[in-house]
């Protein structure tokens, strides 16, 4: 922002041109509008533009550049960073762009760049068509693809980055283009997994796959035996077929009606599972997950796919402070096993959780057309979830998050998921790998010099 004066004018010219709405510090629905989920993200943009449609965006960012205005964009408000808003930037709402568009002959979708997950999966239930998506059905399909994407579909449909096909992108200068392998394909390469857009996405397009009903559930455990339950995990993932897709949490035992209440409140082990293949099939392949050992629940059954896609949204309700941190694992060794069981048996909050997922399957295999996301050599990723919903015990729960990171670290690779990582992890680009941080710098310059999605990257 150059001067108040510049400002003032800024703010007059949208408020004038928007069809749809600006909202300033003054306006009583300022202060809810720039809420994001995480709770303790607490930032004042100097307005947000909450667009009617793809026109209006072009038309905010235009005149944001005009007069050189920083921007940001909010798809689903998810992420735990809060790179969604930042103080002083003209905040660029997409919550009115949720549009979906199913073509169920050629299996493609187009998605409004401010949906959600589920306003796709919802769309393609209607013609049992599917993509990867998010494990809680209220995260964004914007940040969530930008960031790589992961979900129950990735090993063997490959991640959210994968299955897309193109995107329409409006520049800094307010210009529409198309990204895909054929048309300016450098700024597609940085668009998937590249740590943060140049520009905003109008629309997303995705490839999508026939699928009806999954084989899915929990089984759970206490957690006086995670550690077995983890390493079971662990030999099965390594030699698993691709539909199959596991994520294991340490938890305090949420109050589910098929668990012991007894239960209810206590640390947990709780493996969950998906597998997108031959229902019959897959009940022989996944028993080795559901036998041995204390089982107080075992709710794993056949259900329609957009079922299960529904079925954690319950745990992650907005509101709550969090403060996250992510590490990428080549092999998942004893050591760390037991530093995740420690922390879980000593934790002192009943909301945090400990995440462990398997990648592999497709998500190992190279795209055709390059990407710039580049955690592919990951088996595994751990997601260290802090949350509090009282904002005095925010500094605890970060110290401890922090400590475990730490103590993490020697068993991590350098490259993380873009879509995990914190504010005080920095830039995500930084953590792409040399190679791909200097091509995706470059993209940036390219397609917004002046850094107005983003401050200029310092290599
Ligand atoms: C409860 C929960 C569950 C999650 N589960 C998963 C999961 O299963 N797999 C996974 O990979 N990630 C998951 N995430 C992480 C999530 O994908 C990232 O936090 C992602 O950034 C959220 O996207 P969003 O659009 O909701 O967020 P926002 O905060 O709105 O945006 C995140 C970033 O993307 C940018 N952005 C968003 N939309 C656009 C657009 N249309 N054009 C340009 N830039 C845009 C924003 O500017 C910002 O930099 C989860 C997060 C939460 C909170």
């Amino acid at each position: 922002m150059t001067s108040p004066t510049d400002k003032t004018r800024m703010l007059d010219e949208l408020r004038q041109r928007l069809s749809g709405t600006l909202l300033q510090p003054k306006d009583k629905t300022y202060p809810r509008a720039r809420r994001l989920w995480n709770a303790a993200i607490d930032r004042h943009p100097v307005a947000i533009a909450v667009c009617a449609d793809a026109e209006d965006v072009g038309l905010a960012v235009r005149i944001a550049s005009e007069h050189g205005t920083s921007l940001t964009v909010r798809g689903g408000g998810h992420n735990v960073a809060g790179r969604s808003i930042s103080d002083d930037s003209l905040l660029i709402d997409l919550s009115r762009l949720r549009h979906v568009e199913i073509n169920a002959e050629n299996r493609v979708a187009s998605v409004h760049g401010g949906a959600l997950w589920h306003d796709l999966d919802l769309a393609g239930a209607a013609h049992h068509l599917f993509t990867t998506g998010g494990l809680v059905s209220s995260t964004g399909v914007g940040g969530f693809t930008l960031g790589g994407g992961t979900g129950w579909l990735m090993r063997q449909h490959g991640l959210a980055i994968d299955n897309l096909i193109g995107a329409e992108v409006v520049l800094p200068d307010g210009r529409y283009v198309r990204a895909s392998a054929a048309d300016n394909s450098e700024l597609f390469y940085a668009l998937r997994g590249g740590g943060g857009s140049p520009g905003v996405v109008t629309r997303f397009d995705f490839k999508l796959h026939p699928l009806q009903r999954v084989l899915a559930g929990i089984v759970i455990r206490p957690l006086a035996e995670a550690s077995a339950a983890l390493r079971v995990f662990r030999d099965f993932a390594a030699q698993a077929p691709d539909e199959y897709c596991g994520l294991m949490v340490l938890a305090c035992a949420p109050p589910l009606p098929f668990l012991d209440a007894t239960w209810h409140g206590r640390p947990v082990c709780i493996c969950a599972m998906c597998w997108c293949g031959e229902l019959a099939g897959g009940e022989r392949v996944l028993e080795p997950l559901r036998r041995g050992g204390n089982v107080l629940a075992d709710h794993v059954g056949p259900v329609p796919y957009v079922q299960w896609q529904h079925a954690q949204d319950g745990r992650a309700p907005p509101g709550r402070q969090q403060y996250w941190k992510t590490s990428c694992l080549a092999d998942l060794r004893d050591p760390a096993i037991e530093l995740l069981v420690e922390f879980t048996a000593k934790s002192g909050s009943p909301f945090s959780e400990l995440h462990v997922q398997h990648l592999g399957g497709a998500v190992a295999r190279e795209p055709e057309t390059p990407a710039a996301f580049s955690a592919r050599d990951a088996a595994y990723f751990v997601n260290l979830i802090g949350v509090t919903p009282w904002a005095e015990e925010l500094p605890t729960v970060r110290e401890d998050i922090r400590a475990l990171h730490s103590r993490l670290r020697p068993h991590a690779l350098s490259t993380v998921l873009p879509n995990f990582t914190n504010r005080d992890d920095g830039d995500p680009a930084t953590q792409l790998g040399r190679d791909q941080e200097r091509r995706v710098v470059a993209i940036r310059r390219r397609y917004d010099p002046q850094g107005l999605f983003s401050p200029p990257l310092k290599s």
